[in-house]
Order: C-alpha cells, then sequence, then structure tokens
C-alpha cells in the first residue's frame, strides 16, 4: 500500500524496446556505464507541489531552459547503486531468479545528506527506494549474462529552475537511468596502480562528503593526469596538510597490515562515506579484526609498504567494488604494495561482500533487499 510519502507513477512503456539480439550482444559484454536500458523514472519537484509528476518513460533526451540553474551553478547530486539477479536454487544456471538491492536505504539517506549540503529539497526515502525499484522491474530483462555483471542504477538530481541568478532553484528534476554492468576497470585488473595528485579534492566545510557532480568536475584533469602517466586511479591527499590519505576519485581506501589490523581514513567532512567502506568496516568486525577509522599518511604508507608491515591495500565502492592496490606513484617516485597482486584479506572480503549482495550467503545486517 503506498504511504504517506508516495505517489502515483504513470507508466509510459517505450513503444520500440531495444531488438533482443542487439540487447542480447551488450549484456554478453557491457563494460561500464556506456550502454542504457529501455526506460527511465523522472520525477518533478517545485516548491508550490513537492514531489509530483512521478513516471516511467522510455529512455531518451530531456529539454532544457538554457538558463537551467544546474549549467550555471551546478546544482547536482547523484547516488550509484546496484542491483542483482539472483540464480534461486533450483532454477537452471544462469537463469534469473529474484532481484535484489544492497542498502538502498543507506543511499536514499546519502542523497538526502547532500540535498541538504546543496541546498536541494529532500526526497522522502521510501519514493526513492519505490523510483529506483519501478525502474528496476520495468528493465529487468537488462541484468548483464557475464560473471559478476549488475545493473548499475544511477539516481540524480538538478535544478531546472530559469533563473540566473544566485540562489538555491525553486525547481527540480529527479531521473534515475539504469546501465548493465561488468568490470569497473577496463582491464578487470587485479591490482589497480594509483598516482597521487598534487591536486586536491576537498577542503574541510566544502563539500567532500556531498555525492556532487562537481567534485568529479574537478578531479578530471588530475585522472586525466593519472590515466596519462600509465595509472588506474589518482588518490587525493588532504587539503590541509597535503600529509593524509583521503581516498580516490570515487572510491574509499583501506590498508591491511601484518598484525590482520585494518585501517581507513576517518569521515570528517572531506571524505564521501562509502556505503561499501561502511559494510567492510561492519564485515571485517564481524570477522574479529580490529578496524580504526585512524589518519594515515603517504609517508607511513610508503614506509610501512617498505619495512612489510603494511601487507595489502585495496579500494572500495559500489562501482568497482574491491579491488586490491598494487602500486603507488607520485612526482617523487614509487613503491608497491606486497606482491603489486591481488591481496588475500582483500580477496576474503570482496568474496564476503559479493555473497552476501547476491543471496550465496546468510545476510545477518538485513542489508538486501529482495524487490522481486
Ligand atoms: C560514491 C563514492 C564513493 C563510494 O561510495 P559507495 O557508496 O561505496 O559506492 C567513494 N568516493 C567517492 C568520491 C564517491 O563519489
Amino acid at each position: 500500500m503506498p504511504g504517506p510519502d508516495m505517489i502515483p507513477f504513470a507508466q509510459n512503456p517505450h513503444p520500440a524496446p531495444m531488438a533482443e539480439d542487439a540487447r542480447a550482444a551488450i549484456l554478453a559484454n557491457p563494460g561500464f556505464g556506456t550502454a542504457f536500458t529501455d526506460h527511465m523514472v523522472s520525477i518533478d519537484w517545485a516548491e508550490a507541489h513537492g514531489w509530483h509528476n512521478a513516471q516511467i518513460l522510455p529512455y531518451g533526451p530531456i529539454a532544457l531552459d538554457p538558463a537551467a540553474a544546474v549549467l550555471h551553478y551546478a546544482q547536482e547530486i547523484f547516488e550509484g547503486m546496484k542491483a542483482y539477479a539472483l540464480e534461486d536454487a533450483g532454477t537452471t544456471a544462469g537463469t534469473m531468479g529474484g532481484i535484489t538491492l544492497f542498502r538502498p536505504e543507506a543511499n536514499a539517506a546519502r542523497f538526502n545528506a547532500s540535498a541538504r549540503r546543496l541546498a536541494m529539497p529532500e526526497m522522502p526515502p521510501a519514493l526513492f527506494v519505490d523510483a529506483v525499484t519501478q525502474l528496476v522491474l520495468a528493465d529487468r530483462q537488462w541484468f548483464p549474462t557475464v560473471p559478476g555483471g549488475s545493473l548499475y542504477l544511477r539516481p540524480f538530481l538538478f535544478a531546472t529552475e530559469a533563473f540566473l541568478g544566485v540562489r538555491p532553484a525553486k525547481a527540480y528534476r529527479f531521473l534515475v537511468i539504469a546501465s548493465p554492468a561488468g568490470n569497473y576497470f577496463k582491464s578487470g585488473a587485479s591490482a589497480v596502480s594509483i598516482w597521487v595528485s598534487d591536486y586536491t579534492r576537498a577542503a574541510a566545510g566544502g563539500t567532500g562528503e556531498a555525492k556532487c557532480g562537481g567534485n568529479y568536475a574537478a578531479s578530471l584533469v588530475p585522472t586525466a593526469d593519472a590515466f596519462a602517466r600509465g595509472h588506474d586511479q589518482v588518490l587525493f591527499l588532504d587539503a590541509a596538510e597535503r600529509k593524509w590519505i583521503e581516498e580516490l576519485g570515487g572510491m574509499n581506501l583501506f590498508f591491511a597490515f601484518d598484525d590482520g589490523s585494518l585501517i581507513t581514513p576517518p569521515l570528517g567532512g572531506t571524505i564521501l562515506p562509502g556505503i561499501t567502506r561502511d559494510s567492510l568496516l561492519t564485515l571485517a568486525r564481524d570477522e574479529g579484526l580490529t578496524v580504526r577509522e585512524e589518519r594515515y599518511s603517504l609517508d607511513a604508507w610508503r614506509a610501512d609498504a617498505e619495512s612489510g608491515k603494511l601487507v595489502e591495500a585495496f579500494a572500495c565502492g559500489t562501482a568497482a567494488v574491491v579491488t586490491s592496490v598494487g602500486k603507488v606513484a607520485n612526482a617523487s617516485g614509487a613503491f608497491t604494495i606486497g606482491s603489486g597482486g591481488p591481496g588475500q584479506l582483500t580477496e576474503r572480503l570482496r568474496q564476503r561482500l559479493v555473497a552476501i549482495q547476491r543471496g550465496h550467503a546468510p545476510d545477518p545486517h538485513g542489508w538486501v533487499k529482495r524487490i522481486a
């Protein structure tokens, strides 16, 4: 039953969805973020009406006034999450059983935290989850057929009001689009190489903990720089002392030591509070590992990697899941983590998380939400 926070969705199915053979070709080799499903969700917000005009409609271009505030002042936030197709026992391997989301309420809560920071309207969490769910159900034939595949979901909100003055807009649009996803890193890399940038990502009091497009715009030059130097990702140090490790362009970091303990940088306003990060903190503590949310410097990382005290490092996020860091470089030189390949603890934590996400292991924390 729709609660008070729910609004009806108009259903406008695509008159000509992609042909089955073309879709099958994409689903067999989805890559990341390049192909999109047949539909999208759209919901409007206006000061006078709140959230209204919810619909599922064919995926396609949208009309925007050239003065729309988002195009000038970047009032935009987004989320990234995945839907998983279960292979139910009793069905032929590879055929679809149920469909799940992983901690969608956490995405809804973070979306609203981002909205508050960017002076945008909050969305009832139940409406956010309903919107995402409706899109997955409309496009349920779009799950990749490759191992490790999922349906990546991108909810986002932007200012549509046509107005060039500088103040929070009075009209917004919320969209959800979906993209079949395989491996995030091109090579399907078993361990990634990262470049420590001289640029910074976020300063205290800024927007570092909000998931907003503006943070990514500012990270493109440092990221391109990392790619040009042959690395997979960029790492940012803190903006004040240029000393403490913060995170990658779109992933949080963990460090594993020879005594079995783990460190991850603390959330302090400049780091994006990753749901994968939070889930791994919980899983590591479940295993009895000592995990500290504690500042860790680049100098200590290099020294500990060289002495052997640091045995593994890994990046984590919804898109890339959990990926070992094999090599780290900056202007003054490079160092290798462990053997430079995938780490054992990293691999174990990745498998534990993925097993829960895919319904292959019990879900003691109630993270998995079955939607079909
Ligand atoms: C989204 C994001 C992450 C990872 O968050 P998850 O919820 O784990 O996907 C990490 N860092 C940045 C900058 C991000 O935008």
